[in-house]
C-alpha cells in the first residue's frame, strides 16, 4: 500500500500516476456500507449494483493539479428498487471536487479581493462548473 499522500484518512491509495502537469491518484473509500436505503430507510436490503469512475479535483501538489479517480460502488435497494451511489466523505459530489479545494478557493478567492486585481490562471483552472 502507498503511503497516504494525499492525507485524507477516509480513502485507500491505489495507484498513482505522474506526468508533466498531473498527479492521478487511484482511491478506493474506507467507509462501511450503507447501513440503510437513504430513499425508503430499509435497513438493510441491498445489493452491490455496479461500480462508476469518478473523478475528483484536490488541491494542487508540488504545483501540480490532482485528480482523484474512485470506483464508486453503486447499491440498489430489494425494497424500492431504487439505486444510489455510496457516500463519499470529503467530496462535494456535485460538483466532482473535494470539500477542501472548495474551502481552497473560497480563501484564495477573498484574499485576491484585497490584493490583487489581476487574475490567477490557478484558481481559474479549479471553479468548478455550476451545476
Ligand atoms: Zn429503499
Amino acid at each position: 500500500m502507498l503511503p497516504n499522500m494525499i492525507n485524507l484518512s477516509n480513502f485507500e491509495i491505489l495507484d498513482m500516476k505522474e506526468s508533466e502537469y498531473d498527479y492521478r491518484f487511484l482511491i478506493k473509500s474506507n467507509t462501511p456500507p450503507p447501513s440503510h436505503c437513504p430513499k425508503c430507510g430499509t435497513f438493510p436490503n441491498l445489493y452491490k449494483h455496479g461500480k462508476k469512475d469518478q473523478l475528483f479535483f484536490d488541491l494542487p501538489m508540488h504545483g501540480k493539479r490532482v485528480g482523484l479517480i474512485t470506483k464508486r460502488q453503486r447499491y440498489r435497494c430489494l425494497e424500492c428498487k431504487e439505486t444510489f451511489f455510496e457516500d463519499l466523505p470529503d467530496m462535494d459530489v456535485s460538483r466532482s471536487v473535494t470539500n477542501r479545494l472548495i474551502d481552497w478557493i473560497q480563501q484564495a478567492s477573498l484574499e485576491k479581493t484585497f490584493t490583487s486585481t489581476k487574475p490567477c490562471s490557478t484558481i481559474k483552472t479549479y471553479v468548478p462548473p455550476v451545476s
